[in-house]
Order: C-alpha cells, then sequence, then structure tokens
C-alpha cells in the first residue's frame, strides 16, 4: 500500500514536549528524493526483506525526505560527481513512526536504533543512510556493510582497511561540508543540522 503522504500527521511527544516547548516547524515539506535528485541511487533494504529485521516494513521503495534535507543531499551528490566521479546511494530517508516501532522491538539497543518513545531523526524526515558508489555503480569499501551492528560500524574503528578509513572520511567531510551531522556508531547515518526542529510524522494507512 503506498504511503500516504497527504495523510502525514505530526505525533508530538507529550511526555518531552508540550505546545509552548515545541520548536518551530522548519519545513513541513515532505517530498520524494527522486523529484529534487535522480542520479541519488535508491536501495531501499526496508522495502524488502534484506534489512536486519528480515521483514518488509516499507510499503514503498521510494526515499521520501524534507524538501530542504534533499535540496542539500542533493548538493552533496554533485559536489562528489564533479569532484571525484563518485555518487551517493540512499538507504534510508523519511521512516514512519510505526516503522521505528518495529525495529525497537526487534533491537531495544539505544546505539543501533532510537527509542520510539523518543523518536529518530528519520522520523522527522531529517536524516538520511548512505554510502558512497562509483561511476559503475559499485559501492566503495567502507569496512562494514550498511546496517552492520558491531563496533566495526563506528567511523572511528581501527580494525578496518586504508580505503575503508579514507572512503568513510571522504564521505564524512563531504556531509558536513554540506550541512549535516555524522553518527559516531554508523558511517552511513547523518542527521540535518536542525533536525530538532522538525515534527517525529507516522503515516496512516487505510
Ligand atoms: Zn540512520
Amino acid at each position: 500500500m503506498p504511503i500516504k503522504i497527504l495523510k502525514l500527521f505530526a505525533v508530538y511527544c507529550c511526555v518531552l514536549f508540550n505546545a509552548s516547548t515545541l520548536p518551530a516547524q522548519a519545513d513541513t515539506n515532505i517530498v520524494s528524493l527522486k523529484s529534487i535528485d535522480s542520479t541519488i541511487v535508491q536501495d531501499v533494504r526496508y522495502a524488502t526483506t534484506n534489512n536486519f529485521t528480515g521483514k518488509v516494513l516499507y510499503p514503498s521503495a521510494k526515499v521520501y525526505i524534507r524538501k530542504v534535507v534533499g535540496d542539500e543531499l542533493a548538493r552533496a551528490n554533485e559536489f562528489l560527481k564533479s569532484n571525484y566521479n563518485l555518487r551517493i546511494k540512499i538507504f534510508d530517508g523519511f521512516r514512519p513512526l510505526f516503522v521505528q516501532k518495529i525495529m525497537w522491538k526487534i533491537l531495544p539497543d539505544e546505539r543501533y536504533v532510537a527509542n520510539p518513545a523518543k523518536g529518530s531523526r528519520h522520523n522527522r524526515g531529517a536524516a538520511v543512510d548512505i554510502t558512497l558508489i562509483d561511476d559503475k555503480g559499485t559501492e566503495l569499501e567502507m569496512g562494514t556493510p550498511y546496517d552492520d551492528f558491531t563496533e566495526l560500524a563506528s567511523f572511528a574503528a581501527a580494525n578496518i582497511s586504508d580505503a575503508a578509513k579514507s572512503n568513510r572520511k571522504l564521505l564524512r567531510d563531504t556531509m558536513i561540508k554540506f550541512g549535516f551531522i555524522p553518527l559516531e556508531t554508523e558511517w552511513w547515518h547523518f542527521d540535518f543540522n536542525g533536525w530538532n526542529k522538525f515534527s517525529i510524522l507516522d503515516t496512516t494507512e487505510d
């Protein structure tokens, strides 16, 4: 069943925030990433059984994202193309809250999965999971696969190849340059600067 973007609604965590402390909404616009940059390759594992849960979690294999986040990701992609002949491959962008709850049930470890009681930055449409690919579409060596929940996935892991270290650094430096914040425990995850200005969103299905 397709995600009904028009039926997105905000889920505010009443325990943590109330109307007076909730930050102002920066951008209410969630869009398909393809409409911004069709050269970013999409490989949405959560729309297949090829993910750590072994379950199909997304009704659609399209990546959705806040417009402003997608715009900056497209600029990062352009920079990588012109300077390194590389491109971005994206595994995940906006993630509905109901999916976060399923993930948390399977892996309740805050190093790797955000507690749905607080919400993930993916639930705000303000985080991306990405890697780099060459001009043939082959993923660059990063030391671990995506969603490898071991210490080797940490950006600063020592026991990975020099090539992996250098590829991780290029990805990280590029993303920082375009306004993203890296996550130390997952080389593939980046939050958009100002993620807390975006509300947590869920989808309804009918
Ligand atoms: Zn992530």
